[in-house]
């Protein structure tokens, strides 16, 4: 088999079989394959596009290329979540809990932030001591002790998803439908979960800015999730705003644990988490439609059960757990300065794409993968869109580091002279 004969007939639009797609991806990862082959190989498929069978032989093959987490020994039915990335998203802290406080277990592989999004592995960093990068043995543990178990991925598992993202991340070949569904599916896979909600997000601020394109993704990867054994559903949310108040690390355990301890419930934030949560109790055969998993969610949060097992945790797995009641036990900022409205009027918009790559250049964020962050930096947002503003209203705060926070970005936010309705934050079901 030679590469050059596969990217030739991709470049023309022809189809790869199994093994050809599997002895490229054995390949990127082990250095066999170079890299300006795979390069080409995924900028051929981004124009051409794939089919089904091939997008499953290409998820399998990167599932392959590594490590599989057998989560056997752990009994019952288990569940995992996960977003396509947005701004401000801090779901996973606050339904994870939720989840095993119905007697779910929850096992989940995050990320960290790259770019304008954040990644939930930076965000519990930010709880003093808190271990992020669990072995296996050690996340079996909070899983079994807790219900619960979230660490970064470790490195053995899917290496070819690595190299080839790495690579579509300087090639601009991030954006395409099967490499996405591919990349996220291949480590959902190795992750060992028996089922998984998507939460796809679509808007100015996530990956796909079209609703057909988002129900595109949601439909490819549960095509995918399904032929593998998966229960998996996606939900289609909005991301043209911040999610909740909070963006930076520190801030974001704060409004993680003031929504498990009831506060905030009826934002959109705490509305999307629970209802992801409910999802995954019915996906994980806890309830049997989404109105008794709902009361189940709003009981555990009520009762204090899920902020009891974000405390447990936090504590098995090194962390500060009274950081989730004493705030000023997290890292903080070192100064701030609150942005007031010019002018009186209705917030029809906020880009949560320019705040994200503004909170990250505060140091929230990284710009590239070996950046360090300042965990109590960020942006604490005082309106949403639909929100009356009068002008000298403060609209935002900017929490800083020790270097100087720089103006906000020009048309951040846009005010409207009549009122504007708020959309709701689901836009779609797909299972
Ligand atoms: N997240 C991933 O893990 N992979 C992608 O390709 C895009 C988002």
């Amino acid at each position: 088999m030679r590469m050059y004969d596969l990217i030739y007939r991709k470049k023309l639009g022809g189809a790869l079989t199994p093994e050809e797609i599997a002895f490229w991806v054995e390949g990127a990862a082990t250095g066999a394959v170079p890299d300006e082959q795979s390069a080409a190989l995924l900028m051929a498929i981004c124009w051409r596009g794939v089919s089904t069978e091939e997008t499953l032989a290409l998820t399998l093959a990167m599932r392959d290329s590594g490590k599989r987490v057998d989560l056997s020994s752990v009994p019952g039915v288990k569940v995992d979540k996960h977003s396509t990335g947005g701004v401000g998203d801090k779901t996973t802290l606050i339904l994870g809990p939720i989840v095993a406080a119905c007697g779910v277990p929850c096992a989940m592989f995050s990320g960290r932030g790259l770019g304008h999004t954040g990644g939930t592995v930076d965000k519990y960093a930010a709880i003093p001591g808190m271990r992020v990068e669990l072995s296996e043995a050690e996340f079996l543990r909070s899983l079994r002790e807790t219900g619960f178990a979230n660490s970064a991925q470790t490195g053995d598992v899917c290496p070819a998803d690595r190299k080839l993202y790495a690579l579509r991340d300087i090639t601009a070949t991030v954006e395409s439908i099967p490499l996405i569904t591919a990349s996220i599916m291949s480590k959902k896979l190795a992750g060992g979960a028996d089922a998984l909600v998507l939460d796809v997000k679509c808007g100015e601020g996530a990956f796909m800015k079209t609703l057909e394109d988002a129900t595109a993704l949601a439909r490819s990867m549960v095509e995918v999730g399904k032929a593998h054994g998966m229960r998996i559903k996606a939900l289609i949310t909005r991301m043209e705003e911040p999610l909740g108040w909070a963006i930076g690390n520190a801030l974001e355990v704060m409004e993680s644990a003031e929504i498990l301890k009831g506060q905030h419930g009826q934002g959109d934030l705490a509305q999307m988490s629970f209802r992801l949560a409910a999802e995954m109790l019915v996906l994980g055969g806890a309830a049997a439609d989404l109105a008794g998993a709902e009361a189940k969610v709003g009981e555990a949060v009520a009762s204090g059960r899920a902020m009891e097992v974000f405390r447990r945790f936090a504590v098995l797995n090194g962390g500060d757990a009274a950081a989730l009641d004493d705030f000023s036990r997290l890292p903080g900022a070192r100064g701030s300065i609150a942005v007031t409205a010019k002018a009186s009027g209705w917030v029809e918009s906020i880009d949560s794409r320019a705040l994200g790559v503004y909170a990250a250049g505060l140091g929230a964020g990284r710009q590239t993968r070996d950046d360090v962050l300042d965990l109590g930096v960020g942006l604490r947002m005082h309106v949403t869109v639909g929100d009356r503003v009068e002008a000298g209203q403060p609209l935002v705060t900017v929490l800083h580091g020790e270097k100087p926070a720089e103006p906000l970005p020009e048309g951040w936010i846009r005010l409207s002279e009549a009122p504007c309705a708020k959309p709701g934050w689901c836009l779609g079901v797909v299972e």
